[in-house]
């Protein structure tokens, strides 16, 4: 009696921290998505663009941007170079318009689905501009800024949707309010902007949200 009974014993125990250990793997998981408003696992350049959101801010808005330098044209390091401050306005003439804009975004989703993070999420980046969403002006205050490389009218890649629709779904569980509140920035700030354009197929990006 006495040796089943250390002998179930001893099997609850393998059985029980088989199970601490599971949830310790999946807590982990869950939570090393995003820590401290980083997201793991993507290359991050540290923008000098952002300050801090409005103290008591609830983030509660996604804005989906696109964004290619020159325009047109995909894969250069332009972009990156515009976020940090150090674009060179000798390398195109469009650039010498632009150049000394202070503007980024939280994240960048390139053609090939990279992704690059600018901004920690819970400073403010400066992506939308005058913009007002229900009522509330300046959604910079307290929007998620989303850029997808690409233009208004040419297709996004398949690994960009996936990777966007991935993203989303990482950001929700840190910021949930956000869950309802995913727009363009064409919606944000109308007849002054029109990305990401009638390019990005909204019907597409629900439906791989709704099924993933
Ligand atoms: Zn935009």
């Amino acid at each position: 009696m006495a040796g089943y009974s250390l002998a179930e014993n001893k099997k609850t125990n393998v059985l029980n921290s088989n199970k601490v250990q599971d949830c310790i793997i999946q807590d982990n998981m869950v939570r090393d998505s995003i820590v401290q408003g980083w997201l793991n696992n993507v290359e991050k350049q540290y923008s000098s663009h952002f300050d801090q959101r409005p103290e008591g801010t609830n983030i509660d808005l996604l804005v989906i941007h696109n964004i290619s330098l020159p325009p047109g044209q995909f894969g250069g390091p332009y972009i990156t170079d515009l976020f940090m401050g150090r674009l060179d306005p000798s390398q195109d003439s469009f650039f010498e318009g632009i150049y000394q804009l202070r503007v980024s975004a939280h994240c960048l989703i390139r053609r090939d689905g990279e992704i690059i993070q600018y901004v920690n999420f819970d400073q403010r980046a400066w992506h939308a501009g005058v913009s007002k969403y229900r009522g509330k002006e300046r959604c910079n205050d307290f929007s998620i800024g989303i850029e997808l490389e690409g233009t208004d009218n040419i297709p996004y890649t398949k690994q960009q949707y996936q990777q966007l629709v991935s993203l989303v779904i990482k950001l929700r569980e840190t910021y949930p309010l956000i869950k309802d509140n995913i727009v363009g920035h064409c919606d944000i700030a109308p007849g002054r902007k029109t990305d990401p354009g009638p390019s990005f197929d909204w019907q597409y990006f629900n439906q791989l949200l709704a099924s993933t």
